[in-house]
């Protein structure tokens, strides 16, 4: 199963992480998997391909139309890009350079997100200029009006992420605020995909998700939108973008992940992932210094998190201690970041098998009290 693993002698991981891009981010589906390894083997009209997978995406998520680039951080830099440039074939190829555009973009001080890179790096490398309205804690739709107003500015950009911080205004109410100024707004939803339809009805002009997290694609990114401005992020591969498109293989995978999506049972779905929580929780609870609950999900997806803690009579580690062990486990156990790693746990076990649980369990146990819990037999690890 992992015979890649063992081929180039890679550690074995198993990822309670979430969709975390350096553990490899999510596990596809087979039919994924067929086609891609199918569009590999073949040659395309790159440009007949872009065209239908636009209308294949438009078709599959409601947008007027879709496009496919790299990933969401490329994303972020082609969508201010074409805010910057329209079609103009000189201000495509001048980029970073935009002394002849507007390019300012403004963003609200508690979206200032670092998902492994700050996102306003990802928006500076196209040349554009991060214009911040609010503190940290707090921005009003007055300050945000105000900067808005500002010269020069070319776009508004929104995250609707778990790693958003402080009291900002509400996505609707900034969208509202924006297009009464006539400036145009993109919505970084990159992990957000299993709420799409949601993020659509907010009205934004281009929405951005990754299509590798919990859609399960290949690399790539969906800019999604009005055809024009998304037809317009696609020309930027005549420019900075060039080094940020998306191969074959993710535009083929990122369509028939949608496809998927599209025939995927959502309650069935939400149910299955509900039930094999509600196991891997009661496993962990036999473990007598464990307490584990569910966390749903504080961005609305249909699944919940499971957190636990260790009692500290009972328990002679603490919870750092007890996560760098299990990330030192063969295979290693990696668990979520999350705002209090000092006192608890957090596994997203979405795309986990019931053997991986039962592994995660069972090392749990021999971490806290040095073997495996009673009455649970010790899966065979070298085997998995
Ligand atoms: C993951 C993530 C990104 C980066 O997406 P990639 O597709 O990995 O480039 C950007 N913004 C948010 C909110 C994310 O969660």
């Amino acid at each position: 199963m992992r015979r890649i693993h063992e081929q180039l002698g890679l550690g074995r991981v198993i990822n309670a992480r979430g969709t975390y891009t350096p553990l490899g981010v999510s596990r596809s589906s087979e039919p994924v998997i067929e086609a891609v390894a199918q569009s590999l083997r073949q040659f395309f009209d790159m440009k007949e391909l872009h065209e239908t997978a636009g209308q294949k995406i438009a078709g599959l998520t409601g947008a007027e139309w879709g496009v496919v680039t790299h990933c969401t951080a490329a994303s972020i830099t082609l969508s201010v890009a074409a805010l910057m440039t329209g079609r103009e074939a000189a201000n495509i190829q001048a980029l970073p350079d935009t002394s002849s555009m507007k390019s300012r973009i403004v963003m609200q001080a508690g979206h200032l997100i670092n998902y492994g890179q700050p996102i306003e790096q990802a928006i500076r490398l196209s040349g554009a200029e991060v214009v911040v309205a609010g503190s940290r804690d707090n921005c009003t739709e007055k300050e945000l009006e105000s900067i808005l107003s500002c010269d020069d500015v070319c776009g508004l950009m929104l995250v609707h992420s778990r790693l958003c911080r402080g009291d900002m205004v509400k996505a609707e109410a900034a969208i509202a605020l924006a297009h009464a100024n006539g400036i145009p707004v993109i919505i970084d939803a990159a992990a957000q995909d299993l709420v799409m339809a949601d993020i659509l009805a907010l009205g934004a002009d281009l929405s951005l998700f990754s299509a590798q997290k919990y859609l399960a694609a290949p690399t790539s990114g969906l800019v999604l939108g009005k055809r024009d401005l998304a037809e317009t992020v696609h020309l930027q591969e005549g420019g900075i973008g060039r080094g940020m498109k998306a191969g074959k293989e993710a535009i083929i995978g990122a369509v028939v992940a949608l496809q998927q999506r599209g025939k995927m049972d959502a309650k069935a779905w939400a149910g299955e992932q509900a039930r094999k929580a509600g196991e891997f929780v009661r496993g962990l609870n036999r473990l007598t210094p464990v307490t584990a609950e569910l966390v749903p999900d504080p961005m609305g997806n249909p699944f919940s998190r499971v957190r636990v803690h260790l009692d500290g009579e009972s328990c002679n580690k603490t919870v750092p201690e007890v996560e760098a062990a299990l990330a030192a486990a063969d295979p290693a156990i990696i668990v979520q970041d999350h705002a209090d790693m000092a006192t608890s746990l957090m596994f997203e076990i979405n795309p986990l098998t019931e053997q991986e649980l039962e592994i995660i369990i069972s090392q749990l146990a021999v971490i806290v009290f040095n073997r495996p819990p009673d009455g649970m037999r010790r899966r065979n690890i070298q085997e998995w």
